[in-house]
C-alpha cells in the first residue's frame, strides 16, 4: 500500500495516533467508501474529498490550516504525481 495522508504528513489522527485521543481519529482514516482509490487504505489517499477543501461542509483536515485549497497541498500534488494518469480527483 502506498503512502495515506496521515503517514505523509504526520498529523497524529490516525488509529492510536498522538492527538487522536484529543482531536478524534480523522474521517479520512474511517472512512470506507474510497478504499483502494488512488491505492490508499480507506480515505487516505482521497482525503482532500472527505476532509479538505474539496469536500462539502468545512474542511477538518489539522495539516497545514491556512491552505484553503488542497489542491495546492503538498500531499495532493505528491499523489497526483504518483498516480499520474490513474489519478482520482
Ligand atoms: S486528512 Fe489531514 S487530519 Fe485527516 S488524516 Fe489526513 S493529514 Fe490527518
Amino acid at each position: 500500500m502506498k503512502r495515506n495522508c496521515w503517514e505523509f504528513n504526520h498529523c497524529g489522527r490516525e488509529l492510536g495516533g498522538e492527538k487522536s485521543k484529543n482531536l478524534g481519529v480523522c474521517d479520512s482514516v474511517t472512512f470506507t467508501a474510497f478504499n483502494g482509490t488512488n491505492c490508499g487504505f480507506n480515505s487516505g489517499r482521497y482525503c482532500w474529498s472527505v476532509s479538505g477543501s474539496l469536500k462539502d461542509g468545512p474542511k477538518t483536515c489539522v495539516h497545514n490550516p491556512p491552505l484553503e485549497d488542497c489542491t495546492q497541498c503538498d500531499f495532493y500534488l505528491f499523489v497526483k504525481r504518483e498516480e499520474n494518469v490513474d489519478f482520482i480527483n
